[in-house]
Protein backbone atom coordinates (compact mmCIF):
# COMPACT_ATOMS: atom_id res chain seq x y z
CA UNK A 1 0.00 0.00 0.00
CA UNK A 2 2.08 3.26 -1.45
CA UNK A 3 1.32 6.36 1.15
CA UNK A 4 1.61 9.09 -1.73
CA UNK A 5 -1.19 10.98 -1.77
CA UNK A 6 -2.38 10.16 -5.15
CA UNK A 7 -5.87 10.76 -6.98
CA UNK A 8 -8.91 8.38 -6.38
CA UNK A 9 -11.54 6.93 -9.04
CA UNK A 10 -14.49 5.89 -7.77
CA UNK A 11 -18.36 5.09 -9.33
CA UNK A 12 -20.91 6.04 -7.82
CA UNK A 13 -24.71 4.54 -8.60
CA UNK A 14 -27.36 6.62 -7.86
CA UNK A 15 -30.55 8.10 -9.57
CA UNK A 16 -30.71 11.48 -10.36
CA UNK A 17 -33.28 12.62 -8.14
CA UNK A 18 -31.36 11.27 -5.06
CA UNK A 19 -28.71 12.78 -6.12
CA UNK A 20 -30.27 16.09 -6.43
CA UNK A 21 -31.43 15.62 -2.78
CA UNK A 22 -27.94 15.11 -2.11
CA UNK A 23 -28.20 11.45 -1.24
CA UNK A 24 -24.91 10.20 -3.35
CA UNK A 25 -21.98 9.54 -1.57
CA UNK A 26 -18.39 9.98 -2.67
CA UNK A 27 -17.01 5.93 -3.24
CA UNK A 28 -13.62 7.21 -2.06
CA UNK A 29 -14.39 8.45 1.54
CA UNK A 30 -18.18 8.35 1.81
CA UNK A 31 -18.67 12.13 1.84
CA UNK A 32 -22.47 13.35 0.89
CA UNK A 33 -22.08 14.75 -2.61
CA UNK A 34 -24.27 16.74 -4.38
CA UNK A 35 -25.33 19.39 -7.26
CA UNK A 36 -23.55 21.97 -5.44
CA UNK A 37 -20.05 20.67 -6.51
CA UNK A 38 -20.40 20.71 -9.86
CA UNK A 39 -20.79 17.86 -11.82
CA UNK A 40 -20.08 17.89 -15.23
CA UNK A 41 -22.95 15.91 -17.32
CA UNK A 42 -22.51 13.93 -19.76
CA UNK A 43 -25.76 14.35 -22.42
CA UNK A 44 -27.01 11.49 -24.03
CA UNK A 45 -26.90 11.03 -28.04
CA UNK A 46 -30.15 12.29 -28.73
CA UNK A 47 -30.93 15.34 -26.29
CA UNK A 48 -31.73 12.70 -23.53
CA UNK A 49 -31.41 13.34 -19.91
CA UNK A 50 -28.02 12.81 -18.58
CA UNK A 51 -27.02 9.15 -17.75
CA UNK A 52 -23.65 10.37 -16.34
CA UNK A 53 -21.88 12.96 -14.92
CA UNK A 54 -18.10 13.46 -13.52
CA UNK A 55 -17.09 15.44 -10.63
CA UNK A 56 -14.18 16.06 -8.09
CA UNK A 57 -15.22 15.11 -4.68
CA UNK A 58 -14.84 18.69 -2.15
CA UNK A 59 -13.39 16.40 0.52
CA UNK A 60 -10.64 13.86 -1.23
CA UNK A 61 -10.41 15.06 -4.31
CA UNK A 62 -11.29 11.58 -5.96
CA UNK A 63 -12.44 11.47 -9.56
CA UNK A 64 -15.49 10.32 -9.65
CA UNK A 65 -18.18 9.12 -12.17
CA UNK A 66 -21.96 9.11 -11.53
CA UNK A 67 -24.23 6.60 -13.07
CA UNK A 68 -28.23 7.90 -13.07
CA UNK A 69 -30.34 4.71 -13.02
CA UNK A 70 -33.57 6.52 -13.41
CA UNK A 71 -35.94 3.32 -13.38
CA UNK A 72 -34.19 1.70 -10.62
CA UNK A 73 -33.84 2.61 -6.60
CA UNK A 74 -30.86 4.03 -5.87
CA UNK A 75 -28.35 1.31 -4.60
CA UNK A 76 -25.55 1.91 -2.37
CA UNK A 77 -22.68 0.13 -3.69
ZN1 LIG B 1 -14.38 11.87 -1.40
Amino acid sequence: MGRRKRTSFGDVATSRAAFERGEARCANCRRPIGPGDQPTFVRGMNGSEPRLATMRCGRCSALLTLHFNEDEPATTA
